[in-house]
């Protein structure tokens, strides 16, 4: 009765969200892969999941038991109001004040937002544990990189090999959350999906799954999501000059230049509407950029160029490789403080750090911030390597339910020794 009465209470708010998200005209944008992942933006914003990162939602995982459930195994929607309400409520923990997660929202329009992704004919009121894992996974902050990492430990076997038929399982998980912000016409599951990123025969191991999850042009069915992750990194940045459609000085996000039309400029807004003028047309090769420079070398490695065409033509999809963003990226860095906060509080707190800086001149900070990330992920690397060994044994001395060292435990191990270790 109390689930009952907590659906129904709140299926409102996610009318108001799904009411929301249609004000902002996302549908308008010509690219499905920027549709789809402005839209996902938009819900991860409004639910606070940006403010979350992976290892906050591993360790509220692990605090709900979920780590020790078969992926199949399906929860209650009280016990999954449970789980959602502990993550805010850690969030608000560590938040600054005026950063604080409304519990009672944000809790029920996630349910409500996930149950309707996950639903189908005879799972009413309830959702699976691997859903919860991949939708949370991917719509929480921090680097994909680290998400892939963990999703892989969730889809492999003992021996550290992808089983394909839970990749494939990934694969109808991840692209519900295209579907549920009503994008399944260009990102759907199909049965041919995971053969065709994978070779079925072949020993896929962590690395290969990284290479192929973020490689440029990575799986066409998932190209939205390395994009999701750019577009948090940046939505902050702004380009100290004026879009020649609107006329917007200092926009922020994406910025584009025509490589006809000399000096040519056009805010992300603009170019992803179709908004022209003057002599330039749409068939015009573009470049993007995320980020500003008068200097003409930096942005070199960051810009990607590709012509603008209508999401008709479905292999004319810009693509974007998931690559570091050797100066700008300061969203989800570790900051050099003993707090463990890289929770994706950059905005308020860590960027202050850079303030009177100057973005442009801060490239040797952001660059020695970039090696302690390269650090990061050596240890990463190396841990997971050392406990998947671990694991591996225990798993021998047929211990490994005793040890408790599932794939859960084993980021939930390098978290809390390695990670939130200051640097
Ligand atoms: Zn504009
Ligand atoms: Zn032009």
């Amino acid at each position: 009765m109390q689930e009952q009465e907590s659906i129904t209470g709140s299926s409102d708010h996610r009318i108001t969200l799904v009411h929301e998200m249609s004000t902002h005209n996302f549908d308008l944008i010509r690219f499905a892969s920027y549709r789809t992942a402005m839209k996902l933006r938009f819900i991860q914003k409004k639910v606070n999941l940006h403010a979350l990162d992976i290892w906050n939602v591993i360790e509220a995982f692990r605090e709900q038991g979920l780590h020790a459930l078969e992926p199949n195994s399906e929860l209650s929607v009280a016990r999954l109001e449970t789980l959602l309400c502990s993550l805010y409520h850690s969030l608000n923990k560590r938040a600054p004040p005026t950063q604080q997660a409304h519990v009672d929202i944000c809790s029920s329009l996630l349910l409500n937002w996930l149950l309707t992704a996950y639903a189908t004919v005879d799972n009413v009121g309830k959702i699976r544990v691997f859903s919860i894992k991949v939708a949370l996974a991917t719509l929480c902050a921090g680097k994909l990189m680290d998400k892939l990492r963990y999703i892989f430990s969730q889809i492999s076997d003992s021996n550290g090999l992808l089983l394909m038929w839970r990749f494939n399982e990934y694969l109808q998980e991840v692209l519900a959350l295209a579907a549920a912000v009503y994008e399944s016409p260009s990102f759907s599951y199909a049965d041919t999906l995971a053969p065709s990123i994978f070779n079925s025969n072949a020993k896929i191991t962590v690395n290969d799954f990284l290479d192929t999850m973020m490689s440029d042009p990575g799986p066409p069915s998932l190209v939205w999501l390395p994009l999701l992750h750019r577009l948090a990194s940046v939505e902050n940045v702004i380009h100290p000059c004026q879009c020649d459609a609107c006329q917007r000085e200092n926009f922020s996000g994406f910025r584009y230049r025509c490589q006809k039309c000399p000096h040519y400029t056009l805010c992300q807004d603009c170019f992803w509407k179709g908004h022209t003028s003057g002599s330039h047309a749409l068939d015009h090769t573009v470049k993007e950029y995320s980020s500003f420079s008068p200097n003409k070398t930096i942005g070199q490695s960051l810009r990607k160029s590709f012509r603008c065409v209508p999401d008709k033509q479905k292999n004319n999809i810009p693509r974007f490789p998931e690559q570091p963003e050797k100066t700008l990226d300061l969203s989800h860095i570790v900051p050099p403080s003993p707090l463990p906060s890289h929770n994706g509080f950059s905005d308020g707190n860590f960027l202050s750090h850079f303030d009177g800086m100057g973005s442009l001149d801060s490239r040797s900070t952001a660059k020695s911030l970039d090696s302690a990330r390269d650090d990061e992920h050596r240890l990463i690397a190396r841990y997971a390597a050392k406990l998947a060994q671990e694991s591996r044994s225990a798993i021998h001395h047929g211990s490994l339910r005793q040890k408790s060292l599932s794939p859960d435990s084993l980021f939930q191990s390098f978290h809390c020794e390695d990670i939130s270790a200051p640097i």
